[in-house]
């Protein structure tokens, strides 16, 4: 059956790809690991998963979850409390927060509710690939804007030619960047604010990372930023820093505009999030923020041992500071491809390579962290042995 024609302008999702070349391995009987993909692998704690079964039970909690198309009023509050002990930003939950089936749900919503047919929207590259499918299932066009290392992978403004600029009417932002690991500064941010406000731009700061960040570097908001709220909001996700990814439960916060308007867009779209999901939540942002710290300490040892055998190879370079990603130059005289392809080969070390990300991705791939010790010290030995 012919598909919708907007369909066909979105790349196969680079995961899918990833994950047929890993299965086909596998079945060739070749031990596999995967240092593809972003998802955490230990358990979610116990709190949470016995919040979310102690109130299963209740059938108030069957029917269709309580304020709909906003979240429970509840998990607002609880959202509105961490915002202000973590970040120091006040929020209203009645019309500030918005209760989300995850973050990617709102890059897609926040499309819909903002942009019309043929808009620009600004979306960096490298960048996230959802950001790009979001843009053109809601009909707008998306603009490329680099980030390139020596700006810290940091977009810059003054670059971004004034006609596409003036046609532009929403942005997607990252940081920490997935997938360079970038940090934005607070200097960026009030920046970002006065670029969005002079070409009235809708910010839409996607922060799942915000507390996944080492060596000193300070958790950071885009709420911080003065009149932030006057041009955007920022989304974020309780499936990265609370091993979460298959809970499906994030908030959108920030312009109260657009959070009626995404909540709107909701209303009609999913009805929301199933109520015990939400008290699990509520649990999570009460008591949970200790196994956050337990997880960096986990993340910072792997992270080291992955520099160190980096290093090992002949690859040196200095990581920003954001994520549980390491984003790698390769060898020099290889394209990504290649260097994934090779590794592949020789190794049977699966990476994502940067041009799945954008062409400014090209020379380098990305490591993501989340995989069990032994078997991250297992893939490092395999690469030591074939390349040092
Ligand atoms: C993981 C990730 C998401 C998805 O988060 P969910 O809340 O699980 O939907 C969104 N944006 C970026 C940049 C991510 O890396």
């Amino acid at each position: 059956m012919k598909k919708a024609d907007k369909l066909a302008k979105i790349p196969p999702y680079l995961f899918m790809e990833l994950r047929k070349k890993i299965n086909k391995a596998k079945a060739d009987g070749i031990d596999v690991i995967s240092l593809a993909i972003g998802d955490p692998v230990e358990a979610t704690p116990k709190s949470i998963i016995q919040e979310l079964c102690a109130t299963a039970h209740d059938p108030l909690n069957h029917r269709y979850p309580t304020d709909e198309e906003k979240g429970m009023l509840a998990y607002r509050r609880e959202i509105a409390q961490w915002y202000a002990t973590r970040y120091g930003v006040k929020l209203n939950p009645e019309n500030e927060i918005l209760g989300l089936i995850g973050s990617k749900e709102g890059c897609h919503h926040f499309i819909i509710a903002r942009v019309n047919p043929d808009d620009v929207v600004l979306m960096t590259d490298p960048g996230y690939p959802a950001y790009r499918a979001s843009i053109l299932l809601g009909g707008g066009i998306p603009y490329n804007v680099p980030i390139l290392p020596q700006n810290h992978y940091l977009p810059v403004f003054e670059d971004i030619p004034t006609d596409v600029a003036r046609k532009a009417t929403a942005m997607f932002l990252n940081y920490p960047n997935n997938p360079t690991g970038a940090c934005a500064t607070m200097a960026f941010l009030n920046r970002l604010v006065e670029f969005a406000r002079a070409y009235d731009i809708a910010v839409c700061y996607d922060n799942p990372y915000s507390e996944i960040v080492f060596a000193g570097q300070k958790r950071i908001s885009f709420l911080m930023a003065r009149g932030a709220k006057e041009v955007g909001i920022e989304l974020n996700s309780l499936s990265k820093p609370f091993n979460m990814c298959g809970w499906r439960l994030g908030m959108a916060c920030g312009n109260p505009d657009l959070i009626a308007a995404i909540s709107k867009v909701k209303e009609n779209t999913d009805s929301g999030i199933f109520n015990p999901i939400q008290f699990a939540g509520i649990k999570a942002l009460q008591k949970e923020a200790p196994f956050i710290d337990k997880m960096l300490k986990t993340y910072g040892t792997r992270r080291e041992l992955v520099l160190q055998t980096l290093k090992k190879i002949g690859i040196r370079f200095n990581p920003p500071k954001g994520t549980f990603y390491l984003w790698v130059p390769v060898p020099k005289g290889l394209t990504s491809l290649e260097f994934t392809n090779r590794l592949f080969d020789k190794t049977g070390v699966v990476v994502a390579s940067g041009t799945a990300y954008g062409q400014y991705g090209e020379g380098f791939v990305r490591i993501s962290l989340t995989v069990p010790d032994k078997r991250l010290k297992e893939a490092m030995a395999r690469i030591e042995k074939e390349f040092a």
